[in-house]
């Protein structure tokens, strides 16, 4: 159903946003992915998609760090590709530390990264839509868009201010045929997680069981994991005309962690 539709996902060389990208080129989008990475792993990605979508998926190496990178990365799908139609923000970090001793860099970074890219993306992409009379814009943020934990205040500021932009943006758009919600998964399992289960084993003693269970999933009531495949999925019913009234959202798929 988006045979003819282009989508750009930041931060889909891995993880949640590569599984975005799968969905959206598996129903016939043309994807702009971006990310770092391997050159080689990324062009397997880029001719996987497109094998997947029949269409073209082009890498853009964008930092989204840097706002001029941010602008010039959607004006290429644009000029390269069409669009775009779809735009998921997606690329994100994560540090952990008390406030008093939280880098400024880590701050700077984790703030740009994860809630001015999707300013800029969306101040670029916004206009394009509305002259093409539609638009799916969707944000990763995250179960820390909605409650808090200790020594992760950047992270948790920035998740909190991707759903004011979100529904701001949807408000301006509303009647434009563009869409602009947010996504926030829970624990979801990623090379990311799946990467701190040895070291925290070693670290605090505990049982591969044990971390998963009493520390990674102590917030999560369902004690499972979400998957990237099911937050694709759900990205992609907002890229339906079925979804067309669901604006301004901030959906969880998080276990039933934010009800609790
Ligand atoms: P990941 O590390 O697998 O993916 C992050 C992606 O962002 C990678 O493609 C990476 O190259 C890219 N990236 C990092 N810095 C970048 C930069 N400066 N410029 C461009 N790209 C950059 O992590 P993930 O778990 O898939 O996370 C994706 C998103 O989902 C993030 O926004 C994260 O906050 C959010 N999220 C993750 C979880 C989880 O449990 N994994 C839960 C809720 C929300």
């Amino acid at each position: 159903f988006l045979k003819g539709k282009t989508a750009l996902v930041t931060g889909s060389t891995s993880g949640i946003g590569a599984a975005y990208a799968k969905a959206l080129a598996g129903a016939g989008a043309a994807v702009m992915i971006n990310g770092f990475g391997d050159d080689d792993a990324i062009a397997r990605q880029c001719a996987d998609l497109s094998a997947a979508s029949g269409a073209a998926a082009l890498h853009d190496g964008a930092d989204m760090t840097k706002p001029e990178t941010i602008a010039a990365m959607v004006a290429r799908c644009h000029e390269e590709l069409g669009g775009p139609d779809i735009v998921i923000n997606n690329a994100g970090i994560q540090h952990v530390a008390p406030v008093a001793d939280f880098p400024i860099d880590k701050w700077d970074a984790i703030i740009a990264i994860n809630l001015t890219s999707a300013f800029h993306v969306m101040r670029a992409a916004v206009p394009l839509m509305r002259k093409a009379g539609w638009g799916r814009i969707i944000s990763t943020a995250s179960a820390h868009s909605l409650v808090a934990s200790p020594n992760k205040s950047a992270y948790v500021a920035a998740k909190h201010g991707v759903v004011g932009l979100t529904k701001t943006v949807a408000l301006e758009t509303a009647t434009d045929g563009i869409t602009v919600n947010c996504i926030s998964p829970g624990y979801v399992w990623t090379g990311l997680v799946e990467n701190q289960i040895p070291d925290t084993m070693a670290a605090r003693g505990l049982t591969r069981e044990q971390v998963v269970n009493d520390v990674l999933l102590a917030a999560q009531p369902t004690k499972e994991f979400v998957t990237p495949e099911q937050v694709a999925a759900f990205a992609l019913f907002l890229c339906r005309d079925e979804a067309a009234s669901v604006t301004g959202a901030n959906l969880s798929m998080d276990g039933g962690w934010t009800t609790a």
